[in-house]
């Protein structure tokens, strides 16, 4: 009686392998050059060395996305460990990603795991940065989440500043934005106060947060101004930039 069943269960294994492999690749975007020489993305590699499995047993149209990916983050991950170095901190050099069926939203980063939703993917194969984003979470590793949107205002700047093309560096709306909203806005005006406040600001910020001492002050301590002042100044530069 055992035969026949095995047979069946046999035939559809088979029958499933043969559509992942007709399946039709996602396809993954051009990946920006790290912005170093070559000389120095070598020692970078060699002083954080990485690995990073992706798990595309869910979403096997995420092969070669997958094989991108990976390329990816062998040359850039380097490159952020290294932006948000501090002393004696030694980033995890295993990264294990997976790509889910089921999974609501975009890309979510639990100490070392990243989490990525096929749906969300599909719709926006060029959205790698995405991933890098995830990386810098990785990278990161603060002891607390907290505040918050600097922690994702780092990861955005680091981002949109470095690894996107100028062409789509956020615009930020000086009557609508807070410098709290946290991702782009604050990945912005992160990159107005390293051009023209304080260069070393997001390293120090990171330091600061990595030891999580961060208070009210500490605007203050880095850049020589509090947050509210350095908005202020933010938002009308913007604002005379638009007339
Ligand atoms: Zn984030």
């Amino acid at each position: 009686m055992l035969k026949p069943v095995r047979c069946v269960v046999l035939a559809v294994t088979l029958c499933s392998a043969a559509v992942a492999e007709d399946l039709k690749q996602v396809q993954p975007p051009a990946v920006p050059a790290v912005p170093v020489s070559a000389k120095k993305l070598d020692e970078l590699k060699r002083k954080y060395p990485v690995t990073i499995t992706i798990d595309t047993s869910e979403t096997p149209e995420f092969r070669d996305w997958a094989a991108a990916a990976q390329t990816m983050g062998k040359g850039w991950y380097p490159w952020i460990a290294d932006q948000l170095s501090t002393p004696g901190y030694v980033p995890p050099n295993h990264i294990k990603v997976k790509i889910y069926r089921e999974y609501d939203g975009a890309a979510a980063t639990g100490g070392d795991e990243i989490s990525m939703a096929a749906k969300w993917f599909t719709a926006h194969p060029d959205d790698m940065g995405a991933l890098f984003h995830e990386f810098v979470h990785v990278v990161q590793s603060y002891p607390s989440y907290r505040p918050s949107w600097l922690v994702e205002g780092i990861a955005d700047y680091l981002r949109w500043f470095n690894y996107e093309p100028v062409s789509a560096r956020p615009k930020v709306n000086p009557d609508r934005a807070k410098y709290s909203d946290g991702y782009r806005t604050t990945g912005a005006f992160l990159d107005w106060i390293v051009r023209h406040r304080a260069s070393n600001a997001v390293r120090r910020l990171n330091a600061v947060m990595r030891a999580d001492t961060y208070s009210d002050d500490t605007s203050r301590k880095v850049t020589g101004y509090d947050l509210d002042t350095l908005w202020a100044q933010y938002t009308a530069s913007l604002r005379t930039a638009s007339e």
